[in-house]
């Protein structure tokens, strides 16, 4: 049997920007340039943002439910 030790890392790690797919700048990284970093933040901002939030009604809210009748 084969006894290697698995790698923990892959050998071909290209990182990329994950914005525009670029190589990215090593001070930026992994962005390749400030403005993508900028998209990627405002992205993560419009995510948390649209997060749905489930707001219950008030005690002595005015849309109450209409009692039933028989
Ligand atoms: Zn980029």
């Amino acid at each position: 049997m084969t006894d290697e030790p698995i790698p923990l890392k892959p050998r071909k790690a290209r990182a990329a920007c994950p914005i525009c797919g670029r190589p990215p700048a090593p001070e930026m990284k992994p962005f390749c340039s400030s403005r993508c970093a900028d998209v990627d933040l405002g992205r993560w901002l419009n995510e948390s943002y649209r997060v749905p939030v489930t707001e219950e009604t008030d005690e002595d809210g005015e849309t109450a439910p209409a009692p039933l009748r028989e």
